[in-house]
């Protein structure tokens, strides 16, 4: 057994265990355990510093999870969007391809509960159907391994995929959804490296949520990955008293890209059942938003998007930096709220802007045409 699967072992994940860890009434430990289970592994353990901190609240179950029931199971209806067990095909070029149903901790903000946790929830027999079903859809060129968390695979399982899905000519690229390195970077092992590099390209994204999730060991899993040629990318999602902090946000991003990280999404929480209490505002996510843009290294900027419920996809936000546009020009602000205006040129879109063609007839083309490209210089820039 690899180290990581030791932590697996010996995770908090009983009833007992979440009374004796963290003081849960009997009753509601056991009606949480019901609704999703628990898995917090000894490293993910270790870095709660407080009770109800950032880290804690990722992972000890709480009692309000049971309050909210009426919200939904499958909020971006990825369920209705699967045309064969395993295979969620939203978008025209990219699938999902759940590949496991198990994580290296359950995170209470999870929005596919119901995917994830037991067993049965994903089923393995469902693969060889979702491989027939990347094989026969030709428009397919990116494929998006995920559960679960694929890297709960063994290395020799894990293999096997990418080597079925590499033999499939019109995939072209393969990425991993994980929150290993965050929640679990003992997984990201040279060995583990020097398998995927054979798959290239192969790209990672994953989730860290809060500065204190980088540490020794997660930034030593970012940089093996990094140096295995893998580019690693990170999605964030806006929750209430974990980081919806516009400091707390700016921190983590600059901190990603030391250790090799390129912010990628930064999510507003989706609408899920049992997770509701983690949502902010709009406004603290187009708070958060501002803070960035402009005030550091745009590679820290991720896109700010809503995941929208009932399967539309991510749809991007930004704060209001146009204040008016016209066929003549636009008038920005910047982040230090200065205005500009940026003239509009004319094209096929918009034949009236600066530096728009008049038709000419006569023999004194050249010259009509002058005076006249003059003239509406004039009365732009007038
Ligand atoms: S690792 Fe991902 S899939 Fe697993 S519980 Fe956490 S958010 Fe859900």
């Amino acid at each position: 057994m690899e180290q990581w699967q030791k932590m697996i072992r010996d995770s908090v994940h009983t009833v007992d265990q979440l009374v004796e860890n963290f003081g849960i009434n009997r009753k509601a430990a056991q009606e949480l355990d019901e609704f999703f289970q628990a898995r917090i592994n000894p490293y993910y353990l270790s870095l709660i510093r407080y009770p109800g901190d950032p880290i804690w609240l990722q992972c000890v179950p709480d009692k309000i999870e049971l309050e909210d029931f009426k919200a939904e199971d499958d909020p971006l209806m990825e369920d209705a969007m699967s045309p064969v067990s395993n295979i969620t095909h939203r978008y025209p070029d990219r699938a999902l391809f759940l590949v496991t149903s198990q994580c290296g901790i359950y995170c209470r903000f999870c929005t596919r509960k119901r995917k994830v946790g037991n067993y049965e929830k994903i089923s393995m027999k469902g693969l060889e159907a979702a491989f027939k079903y990347l094989e026969e859809h030709s428009k397919i060129r990116d494929v998006i391994l995920s559960g679960g968390d694929p890297l709960m695979l063994t290395d020799a399982m894990l293999e096997k995929i990418l080597n079925r899905l590499r033999q499939i000519k019109h995939i072209e690229i393969i990425r991993l959804g994980t929150r290993m390195p965050v929640v679990l970077p003992q997984r990201i092992t040279p060995k583990l490296c020097n398998m995927l590099k054979k798959y290239h390209p192969v790209y990672l994204n994953t989730h860290f949520n809060h500065p204190w999730e980088i540490t020794s060991e997660s930034s030593r899993a970012c940089e093996l990955l990094a140096d295995a040629g893998i580019p690693v990318g990170n999605q964030m999602v806006i929750m209430r008293n974990v980081n919806d902090d516009p400091d707390v946000v700016k921190e983590l991003m600059q901190k990603l890209l030391r250790i090799r990280v390129r912010p990628y999404y930064m999510y507003m929480a989706d609408e899920t059942k049992g997770a509701n209490h983690f949502r902010t505002s709009i406004e603290t996510g187009m708070k958060i938003a501002e803070a960035l843009r402009g005030h550091t290294s745009g590679l820290a900027v991720p896109h700010f998007v809503i995941d929208a419920p009932g399967g539309g996809g991510k749809i991007p936000l930004l704060p209001n930096y146009v204040l008016h546009m016209d066929e003549e020009k636009i008038i920005l602000r910047n982040f230090k709220n200065k205005v500009y205006s940026y003239k509009n040129y004319a094209d096929k879109n918009n034949p009236n802007g600066f530096g728009k063609k008049k038709k000419v007839k006569n023999t004194k083309k050249r010259t009509v045409k002058k005076k006249a490209e003059v003239r509406v210089l004039e009365e732009v820039e007038g």
